[in-house]
């Protein structure tokens, strides 16, 4: 099925003479990755978008979270997915760079952008400011917001009055799986003076932190709150946002964190014994939780050597964070022909190199799949769309992908309140 729209869409990529963005054109739709497979017999990776999956991610947010959802776009810039969380009724977006703001500016004209990056160029600032309306930013020192106070001036010198500044807190990563701890933030102890400072700038005054990705418990939004009430009652000062940042997590492999409605549960009881203003906002910046299941990735077997299976995308394309931090990805195998050859065998943990000549460009994995797998298989890798998409570079010439469309639904879900249990879950949830 389908020949001609396949080709319709390599020859749009081609005439764009760029790569393409995880989803960016108008995808032909196939019901999963086996019958992409069959369609394409792809000897490049290919990227399938599941537009459903997001659409259900944002909306579960936007119904159940205590209060206001921004989009950490960093986790997956993809125009397609920021549309899809756009007509899912994700109005904000948190933003960390110039490149983004323009990004999310094009793409979403009427989008609330948040320029969340504690450390900015003055150009940015005033860029986000005075031509793209950007009216929220955070900071963690007195010099950030002398640069922001600057940047923000009108020609004529008159200070701004629409200004919400939010003050970044260093709280723990401990239950966290990816630590942010130790780079951003302003320590309790200088916090007061700065609180101060910038409530005599801010319009709005907020208190932001972030836990670190892939929070496993949701004691830890608890207690970055308890340090957000201890620097409120040292500063004595109006708070109008409190920010619990991002960290929610998805499912993985040997990762399977409690439901998000106890992570809501626990941040809405804390914020409301908070001493902030009467009129005050709670909000939070998720970014993996959003679009972790709106990706998966095809790849081939190009060879086998024991447990090792050389496949062409990997530390250098969407599988950075399985080289580089030993994050695992539930997996899928199936021969050519999108049939389950290898169904019968029990399945034997693997390790994956990538395309490059690199050495590094290993994941350890490890990942489960049938014993039989060989050369001229192919893979599904579930769960990347959360710092997948977004981690790919041109090194060493492998930066080619088809992107897709699939129907069908994400290996593992924090949304269908269907989790298989651990035990029998083949390669979603760690078998030690
Ligand atoms: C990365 C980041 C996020 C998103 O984090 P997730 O763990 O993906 O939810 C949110 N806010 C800020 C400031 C960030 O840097």
């Amino acid at each position: 099925m389908g020949t001609s729209n396949n080709r319709k869409a390599v020859s749009l990529r081609c005439c764009f003479g760029r790569k393409a963005y995880w989803g960016s054109l108008e995808l032909h739709i196939h019901p999963d990755a086996r019958a992409v497979v069959r369609a394409l017999s792809p000897d490049q990776p290919v990227i399938l978008n599941r537009p459903h999956a997001a659409a259900r991610a944002a909306r579960f947010f936007i119904e159940k979270f205590p209060g206001r959802s921004l989009y950490a776009v960093k986790a997956n810039p993809s125009p397609d997915l920021l549309r899809v969380l756009w007509d899912a009724g994700v109005t904000h977006y948190d933003v960390a760079s110039i490149a983004e703001v323009r990004l999310v500016r094009g793409t979403l004209p009427a989008a609330t952008l948040c320029f969340m990056h504690p450390v900015k160029a003055a150009s940015a600032i005033a860029e986000a400011y005075h031509i793209h309306g950007v009216r929220v930013f955070s900071l963690d020192c007195l010099e950030e917001l002398e640069k922001i106070r600057v940047a923000t001036l009108a020609p004529d010198g008159t200070a701004p009055e629409d200004l919400t500044l939010c003050v970044r807190l260093r709280v723990s990563s401990e239950y966290s799986e990816l630590s942010l701890a130790s780079k951003f933030g302003c320590d309790l102890t200088e916090a007061a003076p700065l609180l101060q400072a910038t409530r005599q700038i801010a319009d709005s005054l907020g208190i932001c932190f972030h836990v670190g990705s892939q929070s496993m418990s949701p004691f830890a939004y608890v207690q970055a709150l308890e340090r957000v009430r201890a620097a409120i009652v040292e500063a004595s000062v109006l708070v109008d946002v409190v920010d619990v940042g991002g960290g929610f997590p998805s499912v993985y492999p040997g990762m399977e964190p409690p439901p998000l409605e106890d992570y809501f549960g626990l941040i809405a009881r804390t914020y409301e014994s908070l001493p902030v203003s009467y009129s005050s906002e709670l909000w939070c910046e998720p970014g993996r939780a959003l679009c972790a299941e709106y990706n998966s990735l095809i790849v081939k077997v190009e060879r086998r050597r024991g447990r090792d299976l050389y496949i062409n995308d990997g530390a250098y394309g969407a599988l950075f964070d399985a080289a580089h931090v030993g994050w695992r990805f539930p997996v899928k195998a199936f021969d050519a022909y999108g049939n389950d050859n290898h169904a019968d065998a029990a399945c034997e943990p693997f390790s994956f190199y990538g395309p490059t000549c690199d050495d590094m460009d290993h994941m350890d994995g490890p990942f489960e799949l049938p014993a039989g797998i060989g050369s001229g298989d192919y893979i599904e890798i579930g769960m990347l769309g959360a710092y997948g998409a977004a981690m790919k570079t041109a090194f060493n010439g492998f930066d080619e992908a088809e992107v897709r469309e699939v129907t069908d639904e994400p290996m593992a879900s924090q949304y269908l309140g269907n989790r298989r249990d651990p035990r029998v879950s083949d390669n979603v949830v760690s078998l030690r």
